[in-house]
């Protein structure tokens, strides 16, 4: 499978910046090098030439240090590789890598997973991700940064919280993957959920890189990812099946946390429920998926 690790640039940075002034440098390194292939048959740059040298890298003629925030499995480094640079100005290394895939687990362990608004995930065995906000310090330091007009502050702040949540996603879809053999997810969006298109957006990009993340890291870890119908996983019982009068609907269902089924009497967590019958459609996706079970 093919992944991909961002390393920020320790060193050199003043060079890379130097590089990039005339619009984008690995861009036109890169034609040019092809050029110089085509013209003098030089060897065609592949994974843009770049290869490890301990922990650092080894890049057109020079030596690049990074934070070692995650370490590099083994592996091809694939074309695709490149630097960028973020709103700070401080510099990323992307590296495109092909490792070898885990071997696929046996199915012991399945969950559903409801993906929401007060929650950002409640899973089949009622532990809740709780959704990665704005924190509370950053925000009382951004307001602070805005009144005095701090821009760089402004984007330092910004970036950090972006980090905090990136990194909490990442925590929260490991943990899953390691836990569970067979992992389902609702394929929930926001239309009609949030109210603002800004709402809509935030609520999208959350719901959508945790599904991402979770999809190839169950791929790393030999789980089973499938995602499913949502529809009906709010409204229908768990524990009978039914979908009784007393489920709840439309917008005005939106507030009940909790009900109970007036067919069969229990008593549910409206995203608990959710997360049960999401789980449930994902195995029946596995049992139409392999005819011997
Ligand atoms: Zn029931």
């Amino acid at each position: 499978m093919i992944l991909v690790f961002r390393y920020r640039v320790k060193s050199l940075s003043g060079l890379l910046n130097q590089w990039c002034r005339a619009v984008n440098f690995v861009w036109n390194y890169c034609n040019d090098r092809q050029k110089d292939a085509l013209r003098f048959e030089r060897p065609w740059i592949k994974g843009r030439d770049l290869h490890r040298e301990g922990d650092a890298f080894r890049f057109a003629g020079h030596t690049f240090r990074v934070f070692n925030s995650r370490p590099l499995p083994e592996g091809k480094i694939k074309d695709g590789t490149c630097f960028s640079q973020d709103s700070r100005g401080n510099w990323f290394l992307n590296i495109v890598i092909e490792v070898a895939e885990s071997p696929v687990r046996p199915i012991d362990h399945g969950v559903g997973i409801d993906l929401g608004l007060k929650d950002l995930a409640v899973l089949s065995d009622a532990n809740r991700i709780s959704a990665p906000g704005f924190y509370r310090k950053a925000e009382a330091a951004l307001a602070a940064a805005q009144r005095a007009h701090k821009r760089r502050r402004i984007k330092a702040i910004h970036a950090y919280t972006a980090r905090r949540r990136l990194d909490s996603l990442h925590n929260a879809s490991l943990q899953i993957a390691r836990s569970f053999d067979h992992i389902v997810v609702g394929n929930i969006n926001a239309a009609g959920l949030a109210q603002t298109s800004l709402a809509k957006s935030v609520l999208d990009a959350g719901w959508s890189s945790f599904r991402k993340m979770l999809a190839y890291k169950a791929v790393k870890h030999g789980a089973r990812y499938v995602e499913v119908d949502e529809r009906f996983t709010t409204q229908t019982c768990s524990n009978c099946g039914a979908l009784p009068d007393s489920r709840p609907r439309g917008i005005a269902g939106l507030g009940i946390r909790e009900w109970a089924c007036s067919d069969c009497g229990a008593v549910h967590d409206r995203d608990l429920n959710a997360a049960k019958n999401i789980l449930r459609r994902g195995r029946a996706t596995l049992a139409a998926g392999i005819p011997a079970l």
